[in-house]
């Protein structure tokens, strides 16, 4: 199946991944000083937010070929009882979406009908500051299996398949597929190989929410979820959707959605985890105020992943919901999405 054409759109090179980086580009400017604003203000949720920013390069459209039919999640007592396996280092891709699927995989996705299970998975807690990197990869890496546990039967009753990201903790730049990351206090979800990156300073030194657990683990929920949306084709969609986008302004609102979206179906996967994480409803406040303290300066129409507040309510909405089309952020208005 072809690429889509990437048209080179002056004004917006930089942001995502399908579009090469245009140097002589005010914007590209403006947006790093931005992310650099930010950084220093200590908010380095917005950084997670901008998962491909450092990662140019374009996922690999490839359309799916029959693979073997998955064995769905479920409870030992039925017939979909399933254990997640190893992570799968070399998935097939999603078919990529046709234009004139956009819109309805975006708006009426298949994934909004499906309910989301709660998990059962006796995740043991490791002391986060003070681990060895080899135990927080670890730990990150079970946390991911119990994501599978949340996500695995609703993608798949939608008509997808959900292989297991891995999580690769980094404490120096690394290279990926999706460009070199370089910033410890970023996570990024790369969809070329459709792999995590979970900068090591998230877990040790983050700010006035170093160490906490709860944070930490919407990050990780976080780019999951654009685990989830690339393999239910909602990524793709906007892949394609924003290079097309009749200005900044709308580039940047598709973006915002695709976030907001992410950070409620983080709140949602978190919330089916409550048990087997042990969560508390004040740990889940620290998550929900780390957001409401990161985000684009607000007004700011071209911010491209929601402002701290407009974060912060959409991953409580997440907290709330047991359906991932209770966060369905692209039919609703512009200004919950700013
Ligand atoms: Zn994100």
């Amino acid at each position: 199946m072809p690429q889509p054409n990437w048209p080179s759109q002056p004004g917006w090179g930089q942001p995502r991944p399908p579009i090469a980086p245009q140097p002589n580009n005010g914007w590209i400017i403006v947006a790093i000083i931005l992310v650099v604003t930010i950084a220093v203000m200590g908010a380095g949720i917005v950084a997670i937010a901008r998962p491909w920013e450092p990662l140019p390069a374009p996922p690999i459209p490839t359309p799916s070929p029959a693979s073997p039919t998955p064995t769905p999640a479920g409870t030992p007592n039925d017939d979909r009882y399933w254990v997640p396996g190893p992570p799968d280092l070399n998935p097939n891709h999603p078919a990529w979406p046709q234009p004139d699927q956009i819109k309805g995989l975006l708006e009426q996705n298949p994934l909004y009908n499906q309910v989301i299970p709660t998990a059962d998975c006796a995740l043991r807690q490791i002391d986060l500051p003070t681990a060895s990197i080899d135990a927080l990869e670890q730990y990150l890496n079970d946390v991911m299996a119990c994501l599978m546990y949340v996500w695995y039967t609703p993608v798949y009753d939608a008509g997808y398949q959900m292989p297991r990201p891995s999580v690769t903790v980094y404490s120096s730049p690394t290279k990926t597929p999706c460009g070199q990351v370089e910033e410890l206090v970023r996570a990024y979800y790369c969809p070329t190989n459709q792999q995590i990156y979970f900068g090591i300073e998230l877990m040790t030194s983050y700010g006035r929410y170093s160490g906490e657990r709860a944070v930490v683990l919407y990050i990780l929920a976080h780019e999951y979820a654009h685990a989830v949306q690339y393999r239910t084709q909602i990524l793709g969609s906007q892949l394609v959707l924003f290079p097309n986008a009749d200005s900044e302004a709308d580039a940047a609102e598709s973006n915002r959605r695709l976030e907001l979206q992410a950070d409620c179906w983080s709140g949602a996967a978190l919330n089916a985890m409550r048990e087997s994480l042990g969560l508390t409803n004040t740990e889940q406040e620290h998550a929900v105020n780390s957001r409401a303290n990161a985000g684009d300066p607000t007004p700011d129409p071209l911010g491209s992943h929601g402002s701290g507040p407009t974060g912060a309510r959409w991953l409580r909405i997440g907290f709330g919901a047991n359906s991932p089309g209770t966060c369905n952020t692209w039919i609703v208005p512009y200004d919950e999405v700013t």
